[in-house]
């Protein structure tokens, strides 16, 4: 199915978990994709072989969501490649947690940066570029709505602040055909939430399913949203999440 076919797209946080899974289904449905990392070279390289050997172009770009230069710079390295943007996947993220009293000022002002000024920063980038059809797609959190226990305080806040982005980037852009939609995920089996932890059952227990989710599961609903399935949705925050939310 290239439902996608001839789509450029960008997810950041692309080398490894949900936005690697992103990048692989983006590209098994058409798209050419450009994604990022900060540390992860080698796994982001693999990416971009396998998306090459389905046919598709991609290009890894070492990128720290934490800077706005160079958010601006991957939406800029990908008009320069590809010619054009048609979807752009805010997925990169980090888990700040712990005590409230143990917060540190600069591990508030570093979340914020990655959580919601480079969303911000990226679609305002990105709207630049997209004509009608566009999609921004950002990946939250069930802990943007609901916090089951202690010690998200940050995370939380972080992930909640993309729920009036959303809504708000839905109406600025409504009116050129560009739709802007979130995605909530619950747990799911990565390196920043491993389904094996010693906390993992706890958050087993709060899903109506039981079970954790797989960053396939994640890249399904992103994947839909991305192509025609979308168009009619927007400034909407979709939970996949197994009833986390429940
Ligand atoms: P992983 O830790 O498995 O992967 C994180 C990805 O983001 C990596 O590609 C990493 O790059 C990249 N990244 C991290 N920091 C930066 C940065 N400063 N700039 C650019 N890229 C960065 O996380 P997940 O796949 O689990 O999470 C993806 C998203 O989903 C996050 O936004 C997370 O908050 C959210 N989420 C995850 C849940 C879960 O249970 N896993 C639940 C709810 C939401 P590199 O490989 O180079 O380090």
């Amino acid at each position: 199915n290239l439902s996608l076919s001839g789509k450029v797209a960008i997810v950041t946080g692309g080398s490894r978990g949900i936005g690697a899974a992103i990048v692989k289904q983006l590209a098994q449905h058409g798209a050419d994709v450009v994604l990022t990392y900060v540390n992860a070279a080698e796994k982001a390289d693999a990416i971009i072989s396998e998306i090459e050997a389905m046919g598709r172009r991609g290009l890894a770009i070492k990128a720290d969501s934490a800077n706005p230069k160079e958010v601006v710079g991957v939406v800029e390295s990908a008009i320069d490649a590809f010619g054009k943007l048609d979807i752009l996947i805010n997925n990169a993220g980090i888990f700040p947690y712990g005590p409230l009293e143990d917060v540190r000022l600069e591990e508030v002002d570093r979340t914020l940066a990655i959580h919601v000024r480079a969303v911000f920063v990226a679609a305002q980038a990105a709207a630049r570029h997209m004509s009608s059809g566009g999609r921004i797609i950002s990946i939250g959190s069930c802990l943007a709505e609901r916090v089951p226990s202690p010690g998200l305080s940050l995370y939380a806040m972080s992930k909640s602040a993309l729920i009036g982005l959303t809504k708000g980037l839905a109406r600025d852009l409504g009116e050129r055909g560009i739709t802007a939609n979130l995605v909530h995920p619950g747990p799911t089996d990565t390196d920043m939430n491993p389904a094996n932890s010693p906390g993992a059952d706890e958050e087993r227990r709060h899903t109506v399913l039981g079970h954790y989710g797989s960053s396939e599961d994640i890249a399904a609903t992103v994947v839909h949203l991305a192509g025609e399935g979308g168009r009619y949705i927007t400034g909407e925050a979709i939970a996949v999440d197994g009833g986390y939310g429940v």
